[in-house]
């Protein structure tokens, strides 16, 4: 009787060690999948390898990856929550202006990831060792777009690409 009760308490405390475990690993592994943009700008000085290297030096794979041209329409789109802003019209008129590479990143906390490597919007606040203060232009040709939020991802890997087209390299 007594040995088949330490089997029990045993075999709990094993169970218990197993799910704690793995609540730790889903924690750890925040697994996302966010929208990139290497920009006219860049595609124009054949930064997409160069820019590549940030990425995968820092941990996010590029798991989905196509170069095309933006139509008006498609830019207008794209940008939609800045209509009402000042600098939407050149935006759109930027990024139709050339190639661009739209491409999906994936790793651990990738949507924010991405941003700090990317830096800042304006190139002039950008901190050293990021994409837009190594490349970018101007505070308009600035080299590369990041999706900002998870709401954002979503809908902007969906405007680019269909579920088939993204690759799930471990
Ligand atoms: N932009 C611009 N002038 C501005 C702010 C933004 O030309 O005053 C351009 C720039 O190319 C930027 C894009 O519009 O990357 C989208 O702006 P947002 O504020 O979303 O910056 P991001 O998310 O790209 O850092
Ligand atoms: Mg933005």
């Amino acid at each position: 009787m007594l040995k088949h009760s330490w089997i029990i308490i045993l075999g709990l405390v094993f169970a218990l060690i197993s799910f704690m475990l793995m609540l730790n690993n889903n924690r750890k592994n925040n697994m996302e999948y966010t929208l990139s943009i290497i920009k006219p700008d860049a595609t124009a000085r054949n930064l997409t390898g160069d820019i590549n290297k940030f990425f995968t030096d820092k941990g996010l794979k590029v798991v989905a990856q196509k170069e095309l041209t933006l139509s008006e329409e498609q830019a207008k789109n794209f940008y939609l929550e800045h209509k009402e802003r000042p600098f939407y019209d050149g935006l759109v008129s930027y990024m139709t202006s050339g190639p661009v590479v739209v491409q999906v990143l994936a790793g651990e906390n990738a949507i924010a990831k991405n941003r700090e490597i990317m830096g800042a919007t304006n190139p002039e606040n950008a901190e050293a060792g990021t994409i837009r203060k190594e490349f970018a232009e101007s505070l308009e040709r600035n080299s590369v777009h990041g999706s900002d939020s998870e709401t954002s991802a979503k809908r902007e890997i969906e405007f680019f690409f269909d579920y088939n087209e993204i690759t799930n390299k471990k």
